[in-house]
């Protein structure tokens, strides 16, 4: 059985960036709605058991891998994020590699931000990795993560409307750009070098 993660803070503490609201329903709802599924779905589907991980990488298109697709990408999501104005280091490998490529870290935000107020419809605006530790931007609808597509996943920003929607109603944009606050860059820097 898989469980809903429990957060690495309080409900409140993302706000204003992420209400408390948001987060009820966001983590409470919408995630739970999404592990229970997973739950029912998985028995004799051969898959059982495995970390999400797996599952995300070897399940087909379909119920199974939606529901873990979500579970994992909430999960990552979730756990990137720390309260606003909380320390955060500017000098990684990460670092580095973001301003090899986009020139500055800003250039990469903005990089980022068009990619997600431009993707159209639900899903999910990723920092990959590949094996080459390689850095770049993917745009994935609906459930979809990095693994199947054979990269690492690194930081994510959801852009399905039940992300915002209490908080910034349509603009989406606007929303994006606030999350910057809270991306909590230790958490990201440590999945780049796993
Ligand atoms: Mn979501």
């Amino acid at each position: 059985m898989y469980q809903l993660i429990e957060l690495p803070y309080a409900l409140s503490a993302l706000a204003p960036v992420i209400s408390a609201k948001t987060m009820e329903f966001h983590h409470g709802k919408h995630l739970q709605a999404y592990v229970d599924n997973l739950n029912k779905l998985l028995p004799g589907s051969g898959l059982d058991g495995l970390p999400l991980e797996d599952i995300v990488r070897r399940a087909p298109a379909g119920a199974i891998f939606n529901n873990a697709g979500q579970v994992l990408n909430h999960n990552l999501y979730f756990t990137q994020f720390a309260p606003c104005h909380s320390e955060r280091s500017e000098e990684s490998p990460l670092f580095a590699q973001i301003v090899k490529q986009w020139g500055s870290l800003d250039a990469f935000k903005s990089d980022f931000e068009s990619k997600g107020t431009t993707l159209f419809g639900s899903g999910w605006v990723w920092l990959q990795a590949d094996a080459a530790g390689e850095l770049s931007i993917a745009q994935y609808a609906n459930a979809d993560n990095p693994l199947p597509h054979g990269y690492k996943p690194l930081l994510t920003f959801d852009v399905w409307e039940h992300a915002y929607y209490l908080d910034y109603q349509n603009r989406r944009a606007a929303h994006l750009q606030a999350l910057w606050q809270i991306v909590d860059w230790a958490v990201v820097d440590a999945r780049y070098k796993k």
